[in-house]
């Protein structure tokens, strides 16, 4: 019997009988910008192919004004339905489902031309939105249920109707964007009236067979949000109008809580899920945080919702169910939540792909195509590239000898692990042991490889990574020294520290030298204390009338970087500003603009400005060197001395800027061709 029959159990919605209970939730790629239909049609084909149950498209704009960007994508045009017409057509030439979101964007649309309820701009958005009058209103409705004709016609099985994280139809529901006084505002019957007249409409467009999934918000997480009872009675006119399934949405985007980030706990809001599905006659899905088939088995199982949606990690794994159900489930690669290839790229204008998975969104262009000979390939050093390129030149029929130093595989990521909040990262480094077990791959760990021990192969990929830069400041005898590798293997620097750095790792060593007991992230209850996330039954939109309250710091923390800017603007898109206001909230005390001056047994003494005169001590027990990394090219430079060729990648090819997304890209990239 399969490890999860719920999960891999078929479920109908309305008329149509899905395959199983998985749902990839929506994500905007990028890809319907390029134009590029072929290219769309083979990564929605690929997840059909990998055993999705239902695929939802990204958002698809109904009109131009409603679209998140000027140019968004959306099904206009008898052309469009063409175009989406491969996509359908690919996706179930594969067995699978697929139903097309529309996503009106109201107030968060990124244009001059944005419409809302009313003309209140948005706190992520410069553009101050038009107050929509009858007719307007009237207008938008129309193009919804026009752009639900358009997707029948274009062969989806239904549609996905946008209705949560702060899009326009969630700016009727309430008062905090909605200041009408005519019968789209005021009374919680006057707010709903526009999402349910939708789900109405759009339903005669799509005819009585078609799948309308309704996405609402269970919990908004802003001020002046709906209550528990405002969501139920909604998600009741909803049924009625004629949903045949509710899909979960958590949080605006302007919220100041993290929803999906890696420090959010895994399935942190799937109670809500559950807490709604007796309100409904329909089928519930439940959301966010859910990247293994283990949790979506064990929601399933316990009666919490009737389908699982996960997006990012269909991104990560196309194969996701093929593999849970084939019993494979440890090689599916983990979603870590990190959204450094995903939604960062999407918020820069960069087409989506993944962290752990650099094929996804490139399926025609990264291609790993049996080699045409079998070589002999070295790979030196097993972090995330050498790792990588072992198990994609493997894959391709090469025999690969991979050398590490230490006794256990990971490189980097064994550090990252180790950082509260990103536990994330030991499904990651466990995915990578679990592939490098392959025929093809002799791993040898405990070994420094030489230039002697490199010269029969017949390629040799030295990914050989880092090594902590010495920042050189000057250090009198008698004070307290540490590395950000020492501080991550469990050194105690003392109650008060100076971090030399404010990189991704000065972020990381602060989170883990604030925080005391059990990770947040382990442990939901403690997690939505620490953010203010109230029971959106007991405080309405799920705030914590209180706000949040953090475990008090473990220790007093100075973050330090030269450049005179905000530390952190160089993190993440959509993670640095957690990662911020969490050390915020532990009072960590993050100062750019700072020179260096000397490290005493009594602290670091530091200036500021260009002529250093004024200097100022921090109290300190301890400095932490976060201060960057340089390439480790030792071997490289004795295979050059040799004549030895080789390929550099990883971090001993750049160390600048270095993270796991580019090394694994570089590598997956080189053994494509090897
Ligand atoms: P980094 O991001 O390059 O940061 C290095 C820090 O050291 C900067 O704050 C820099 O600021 C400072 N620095 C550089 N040279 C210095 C010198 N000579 N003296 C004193 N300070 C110096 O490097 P990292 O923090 O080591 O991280 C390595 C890579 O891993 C980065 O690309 C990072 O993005 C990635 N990473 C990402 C995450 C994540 O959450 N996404 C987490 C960890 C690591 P100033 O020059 O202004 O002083
Ligand atoms: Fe998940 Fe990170 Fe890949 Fe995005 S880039 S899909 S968050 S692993």
């Amino acid at each position: 019997m399969s490890s999860y029959p719920n999960l891999l159990s078929p479920i109908t919605l309305g008329t149509i009988t899905l395959r199983n209970r998985s749902l990839m939730g929506s994500m905007h790629t990028g890809l319907e910008e390029t134009g590029d239909w072929g290219r769309i049609a083979a990564f929605y084909a690929a997840r059909a192919k990998g055993g999705a149950g239902l695929i939802v498209t990204g958002g698809m704009a109904p009109n131009r004004e409603g679209g998140v960007f000027p140019g968004a994508a959306g099904l206009f045009t008898d052309r469009d339905i063409a175009n989406h017409r491969r996509v359908t057509d690919a996706v179930h030439a594969e067995g699978g489902h697929i139903v097309m979101q529309i996503l009106h964007a109201g107030r968060y649309a990124y244009g001059k031309d944005c419409v809302a309820p009313s003309a209140i701009k948005s706190p992520i958005s410069p553009f101050p939105p038009r107050e929509l009058d009858e007719a307007g209103i009237e207008k938008q409705i129309a193009d919804i249920a026009t752009a639900a004709a358009r997707a029948i016609a274009a062969g989806y099985d239904g549609v996905e109707v946008m209705g949560s994280e702060g899009y326009f139809l969630n700016q009727f529901l309430v008062a905090h964007t909605n200041r009408r006084s005519d019968r789209w505002g005021g009374t919680y019957a006057n707010r709903m009236r526009l999402p349910v007249e939708v789900v109405r409409r759009v339903r005669i467009a799509l005819g009585p067979e078609a799948i309308l999934i309704y996405r609402i918000s269970l919990i908004d997480l802003i001020p002046d949000g709906s209550t528990w009872d405002e969501v139920v009675q909604l998600a009741k006119a909803i049924e009625g109008a004629g949903a045949t399934v509710l899909n979960t949405g958590i949080g605006w985007h302007e919220a100041r809580v993290p929803t999906i980030a890696t420090s959010v706990p895994r399935a942190a809001f799937a109670h809500l899920t559950a807490r709604l599905r007796p309100e409904v006659g329909i089928p519930v899905i439940t959301s966010n945080r859910i990247n293994t088939p283990d949790l979506a088995e064990r929601l399933l199982a316990e009666g919490m919702a009737d389908m699982v949606s996960m997006a990012r990690p269909w991104l990560a794994d196309a194969e996701f169910v093929a593999k849970a159900a084939s019993g494979r489930a440890a090689e599916i690669a983990p979603c870590i939540a990190c959204n450094q290839a995903c939604l960062d790229h999407t918020f820069s204008g960069r087409l989506t792909s993944c962290l752990v998975n650099p094929r996804a969104c490139h399926e025609t262009e990264l291609t790993y195509p049996p080699a045409p000979v079998a070589k002999r390939i070295a790979v030196v050093g097993a972090g995330p590239a050498g790792m990588m390129a072992a198990i994609v030149a493997a894959g391709r029929g090469h025999d690969v000898t991979l050398f590490e130093r230490s006794p256990e595989v990971g490189g980097q990521l064994n550090l990252a692990r180790r950082v509260p909040g990103k536990e994330e990262f030991h499904g990651l480094v466990a995915w990578f042991a679990t592939m490098l077990r392959q025929p093809g791959i002799t791993l040898r760990l405990g070994a420094q490889a030489t230039a002697d021990d490199l010269s029969g192969f017949d390629e040799v990929v030295v990914a050989t990574g880092v090594i902590p830069r010495d920042p050189g400041i000057p250090v009198e005898p008698g004070a307290r020294v540490f590395s950000y590798i020492d501080i991550l293997n469990g050194a105690d620097p003392g109650r008060r520290v100076a971090i030399i750095g404010a990189g991704g790792i000065g972020f990381d060593v602060a989170e883990t030298l604030v925080q005391e007991g059990p990770s947040p992230t382990l442990d939901p209850a403690l997690w939505r204390r620490e953010w203010g996330v109230a029971a959106p039954w007991d405080a309405r939109g799920g705030l914590d009338p209180d706000g949040p309250h953090p475990h008090p710091a473990a220790r007093e923390v100075h973050l330090l970087q030269r450049k005179a800017e905000k530390p952190g603007r160089q993190l993440g898109k959509t993670t640095g500003w957690i990662h911020r206001a969490s050390l915020a909230m532990k009072r960590v005390r993050m100062r750019g603009g700072v020179n260096y001056e000397r490290i005493t047994p009594e602290g670091l003494w530091i200036s500021q400005g260009a002529d250093r005169t004024r200097q100022e001590l921090l109290e300190v027990d301890a400095v932490v060197l976060c201060a960057g990394q340089e390439p480790e090219r030792g071997l490289s430079a004795e295979l050059h001395r040799r004549g030895l060729r080789h390929h550099l990648i990883g971090g001993a090819d750049v160390a600048a800027e270095l993270d796991a997304k580019r090394a694994i890209d570089q590598a997956a990239r080189l053994a494509a061709r090897l």
